[in-house]
């Protein structure tokens, strides 16, 4: 069986975009693949120097992770900060790459953007760097990413080549995963869901607390009163029924093209969909809310495999590096 390693930042509790985007893909994968899960608690450091929340983060979204159906057993799931090897294997690939090479690398241009950033830190252009010492120390094969983050496995694939023709073989030459990352856009009608932006319906929120949210979401500006003829294609309600109401979606569009259905009760049938569909992850949340101790002991398991396979890939790096 293929080893895949895939990761996230802990900022907390998730929200539907990241269940569409990535965990949804991961529960799949996890039937297919061995499955190493990366919390990647240093990487915040490249946004925020605030360690105080890491922590707290970290639980609340490993709390969505087994919520959604991420199966501990099996799936070894760990924090950066907690294998050592993650820091020392990324000061040794550190020196296989340029910085002009770094610098080159087009996600760095667009995540300045994204992440608003003035000055770039060294850790921010040495990012892919950390991300290939992540990838590589479980010597993993395969990495789900979406077209977009291709170039950073290109450059793990470099700097793995790099490594084993200098020292000798010790890391394959990881594979992206091509897997189509479907991307939810905001309550404002912004193309993307994001915390930052204030746009979330969050996968622990109740049905009052979604329900109130989806009240005051964008929809068609052109569908005024309710037997106005709307355009489902620009109203980010309709995009949510594809998803979670894919049954009644087609009625949808048409009564709301017609004018036969109201943004209120479009709505509220979207909010009634969206509840029935995290009901039972918000279920299953509570239980480990209830026992933070078990969500502690799942990372500290976790750790131990992540540990074990770290430390025998830094034994083999020393070998063939002649470190002794
Ligand atoms: S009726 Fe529904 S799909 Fe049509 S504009 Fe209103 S909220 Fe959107």
């Amino acid at each position: 069986m293929k080893r895949i390693l895939s990761g996230m930042r802990p900022t907390g509790k998730l929200h539907i975009g990241h269940y569409v985007g990535a965990l949804e893909n991961w529960i799949e994968l996890q039937k297919k693949y061995e499955s190493y899960h990366l919390i990647a608690d240093y990487h915040v450091l490249t946004t925020t120097l605030d360690s105080s929340n890491i922590y707290e983060n970290t639980l609340e979204m490993v709390m969505d992770w087994l919520a959604a159906g991420i199966e501990p057993e099996t799936t070894p799931m760990f924090r950066q900060s907690q294998i050592k090897e993650h820091s020392e294997l990324f000061l040794i690939f550190s020196m296989l790459i340029t910085k002009a090479r770094l610098e080159r690398n087009p996600t760095l241009k667009e995540q300045v953007r994204d992440l608003n950033i003035d000055n770039i830190i060294f850790g921010h252009l040495g990012y892919p760097i950390l991300q290939s010492a992540d990838i590589l120390l479980y010597k993993g094969e395969l990495v789900p990413v979406g077209e977009d983050q291709v170039p950073h496995v290109e450059i793990t694939r470099e700097i793995a080549r790099k490594f084993n023709n200098q020292y000798g073989i010790v890391f394959p030459e990881s594979e992206p995963l091509l897997t189509k990352f479907s991307r939810l856009p905001g309550l404002d009608g912004q193309a993307k869901m994001s915390k930052s932006l204030g746009n979330t319906i969050l996968m622990s929120d109740n049905k009052e607390e979604l329900t109130a949210k989806i009240r005051k979401a964008v929809t068609d500006p052109q569908k005024v009163r309710r037997n106005d003829p709307g355009h489902p294609e620009v109203c980010t309600i309709f995009t949510y029924h594809k998803k979670f109401n894919a049954d009644e979606a087609s009625e949808i569009e048409t009564n709301c093209k017609s004018g036969a259905l109201g943004c209120v009760d479009c709505k509220l049938k979207c909010a009634t969909k969206i509840d029935e569909f995290l009901s039972p992850m918000r279920e299953k949340r509570i239980i480990y809310e209830n026992d933070k101790q078990k969500v502690v002991e799942i990372l500290h398991e976790g750790e131990k495999i992540a540990n074990k396979v770290a430390k025998a890939t830094m034994d083999e790096v020393r070998q063939v590096m002649k470190l002794g």
